[in-house]
């Protein structure tokens, strides 16, 4: 992908590693999900936890997304780029006091509460500040995600979401709390699904709980059903932009909902992954008995989904190499961890120190997981 001249002349007057962000795909990427939602009037909140590179945001933001943040600070970040305050969610199994009052503070659309305790103290630090939180009530649906067990949150056994047996006692409490109002329900099974199957099934059982409150005379307003949608990491060329009209036609078709109930959604992944890149060095090669080895710049602390939960990113050596003799690498990270290993066996052109490498497929909980272990230095980050 990155071999025309004017891309390869910036990269080489960039101290490595970086990020380097493809504007142009994100938005053309964002186009696309924005078309293919409104078309069904469907409304997507962007998930800041996938890529809160200020820039990036902005984009999302000028194209008419909601935020769906996981702590006051992304509630706050939201508020200064200019999201605005009734397009904003916070979710999460464990938000603390201060983060709450902020969120309360700024008047955001909903809290996606995720225990009765929860509620609760929702509720009395809405009394405090004087004000009432609007709130949907996260319900784990026992959807497997078919994904990486990490990465999967829907199942039983799974921290998030109010367990299905404490559901009537949460409908009480609810019920009881002057300073809550229930909007909806909300749910999010998993991550990198590519199976629209998990989906279908997602419906069914979201349709389920709606009934089960709504023949409890409880009204639901939003119908939350959270992100998840994968993108192709094996063929970032080739399937550069999710199919959002078919992950969309799933719900449009199998969600039972009336004109006045509104569905939402909440992707991150799916709109940031192909556009971000990260872009190394080779600092040095080696070969023993077994193995060649490409010794990178970059390591865990600018990507850690591989040795996180073993996630594939496809790895590429920047520039042409017409006929040149391929050999299988481990390509590796210059950190003092053996988990810090991008890929094993991967067939590349032959390389040498000062080549550039490409890890394809970053944009999403890349630059975000970065991290200053070892005393490294902060993450750098270009744009197309
Ligand atoms: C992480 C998360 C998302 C976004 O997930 P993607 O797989 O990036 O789309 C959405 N909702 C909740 C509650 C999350 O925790």
């Amino acid at each position: 992908m990155f071999n025309n001249n004017t891309i390869l002349e910036r990269f080489a007057q960039q101290e490595t590693p970086f990020y380097y962000y493809d504007l142009q795909l994100l938005e053309e990427t964002l186009t696309q999900a924005k078309a293919a939602a409104d078309k069904r009037n469907f409304h997507i909140h962007y998930a800041l936890k996938a890529n809160f590179n200020d820039r990036v945001l902005a984009i999302i933001q000028e194209k008419g997304f909601g935020a769906d943040c996981v702590s006051g600070n992304e509630v706050q970040k939201s508020i200064d780029l200019g999201f605005p305050a009734d397009k904003i969610t916070f979710a999460g199994v464990g938000k603390a006091d201060k983060e709450i009052i902020t969120a309360l503070k700024h008047r955001i659309f909903a809290f996606n509460v995720e225990s009765i305790q929860e509620l609760e103290v929702i509720n009395a630090l809405a009394a405090e500040v004087g004000e009432t939180a609007n709130i949907s009530l996260r319900i784990n649906p026992n959807v497997d995600a078919h994904t990486h067990h990490y990465i999967t949150t829907g199942l039983d056994e799974n921290k998030f979401g109010v367990p299905n047996s404490e559901l009537e006692k949460a409908a009480a409490v609810i019920g009881n709390c002057a300073h809550i109002n229930l909007l909806g329900l909300h749910f999010h099974v998993g991550s990198q699904i590519t199976d629209m199957n998990v989906f279908k099934s997602l419906c069914v059982k979201v349709n389920e709980w709606k009934n089960w409150f709504e023949e409890r005379g409880t009204y639901i307003k939003v119908i939350n059903v959270g992100g998840g949608l994968g993108v192709d990491y094996q063929n970032p060329d080739a399937n550069p932009i999710p199919d959002f009209e078919a992950y969309f036609d799933i719900f449009d078709k199998f969600l039972e909902r009336n004109a006045q109930q509104e569905v939402h959604f909440e992707l991150g992944r799916a709109l940031v992954a192909q556009a971000g890149t990260l872009v190394s060095k080779v600092l040095y090669t080696k070969s023993g008995a077994k193995k060649n080895f490409l010794i990178l710049d970059a390591g865990m602390t600018e990507l850690m989904r591989p040795m996180l939960y073993q996630a594939y990113h496809k790895i590429e050596k920047i520039g042409a190499d017409v006929g040149a003799k391929e050999l299988n690498y481990d390509v590796v990270g210059p950190i003092c961890e053996s988990s810090d290993c991008f890929g094993k066996e991967v067939p590349l052109p032959q390389s040498q120190r000062g080549d550039l490498i490409a890890i394809r497929t970053a944009g999403a909980y890349g630059e975000v997981m970065a991290s200053r272990y070892n005393l490294r230095e902060e993450v750098r980050y270009v744009f197309s």
